[in-house]
């Protein structure tokens, strides 16, 4: 047991959600932040654990955002960053993306620094849309590692929503390696760069028609009828529980410091998913999958090499049928 206590910013979130939980079991005392109190309480219920308790960060924008909790929290040695917007709908992309994305991780940093010195360990939920190239930055023959950075430029992201939300994380990313290049601090500092993460909710599904937007891509086939088309679509993955596992590892091993852990698990198809639905849950009315096409949809699919991150986490990903199965269940069955 420990008597740490770690910062989590986003607590509510799909991810973070698991990352509390996880911290809970080892015994870590866990102190998260959400944006209301409604959200902090329906929290706490779900959590059920005194060691966990639930701060009011309202605005991630708002410069000094964390200033307050950190003064009120001398004891947090730990600080995991997972708060930014997921989004592929917005209104204002530079508004209700970058500038929460970008401002709310400076003002995190800025928070250590000033009221946190004794805050040692900093990670960072980045994504592995700061690596990958997309749509004209796709490039099919690369293998894609824990060094690449999306091409995208801050105008470029500024275009639509899905640009919006691939600058978001790369301009937050790169404002962290900025500021660890400029500033003096007392911590070390890891990021945590998955790609689509699926798996069961930690707590409870609270909206079986709409889930968080990442397991949408699994819910989709789910709610597809016998007679329906499955859209020839695939990417890559990772399972929630492996990612909140990362974000432990990343700070108490000291092998990460600085590192961006490329935690991607595999490849999918929705043809796949569909048929381990079928094998899974015989009575589903999803309809099977024709995975012959498989080869044609990864072409599309990017290509990528993490093995320095799978040797620095030392545990073996969860599988596509078994993130399936456990996602697909806790909607039938839950
Ligand atoms: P969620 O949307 O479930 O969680 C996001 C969290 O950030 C919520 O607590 C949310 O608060 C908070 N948040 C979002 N926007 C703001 C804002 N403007 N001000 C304050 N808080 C805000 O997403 P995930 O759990 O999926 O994502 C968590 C992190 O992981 C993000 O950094 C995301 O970019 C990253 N990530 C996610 C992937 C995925 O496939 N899910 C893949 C790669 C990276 P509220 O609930 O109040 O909206």
């Amino acid at each position: 047991m420990t008597s740490t206590s770690v910062f989590v910013s986003g607590a509510n979130g799909f991810i973070a959600q698991h990352v509390v939980k996880e911290l809970l079991s080892k015994g870590y005392t866990v102190i998260g932040s959400v944006r209301s109190e409604a959200k902090g309480e329906e929290l706490k219920s779900l959590v059920k654990n005194d060691n966990f308790s639930y701060e009011i960060v309202a605005s991630l924008t708002e410069e000094g955002a964390f200033d307050e909790v950190l003064k009120k929290h001398p004891e947090v040695t730990v600080f995991l960053h997972t708060a930014s917007p997921f989004s592929f709908s917005v209104e204002d992309v530079e508004k209700d993306l970058m500038k929460p994305a970008i401002n709310g991780t400076l003002n995190a940093l800025n928070a250590i620094k000033k009221y946190g010195p004794q805050i040692k360990k900093v990670v960072i939920t980045a994504s592995a849309v700061a690596n990958f190239g997309f749509g004209p930055h796709f490039d099919a023959e690369k293998v894609y590692n824990e060094d690449d950075w999306n091409p995208i430029t801050y105008k470029e992201s500024l275009e639509n929503s899905f640009f919006g939300y691939f600058g978001s994380k790369k301009y937050a990313e790169l404002a962290v390696h900025d500021f660890m290049a400029k500033e003096t601090v007392n911590f070390d500092i890891s990021f945590i760069n998955p790609p689509y993460v699926f798996g069961p909710q930690a707590y409870v599904v609270k909206d079986k028609a709409n889930l968080n937007l990442s397991n949408e891509v699994i819910n989709r086939v789910v709610k597809l009828s016998k007679d329906d088309t499955i859209p020839a679509e695939g990417s890559v993955f990772v399972d929630v529980r492996d990612v909140a596992r990362a974000h432990l590892v990343a700070f108490e091993n000291d092998e990460t410091v600085n590192k961006r852990l490329l935690t991607i698990a595999g490849r999918y198809t929705l043809d796949t998913i569909a048929n381990i639905i079928n094998r899974y849950f015989p009575s589903t009315t999803v309809p099977k999958g024709d995975e012959s096409r498989n080869d044609e949809i990864y072409k599309n699919v990017h290509k990528y090499d993490n093995s320095r991150t799978n040797k620095l986490l030392g545990f073996e990903y969860t599988s596509l049928a078994d993130t399936i199965f456990d996602t697909v269940e806790q909607i039938y069955n839950a």
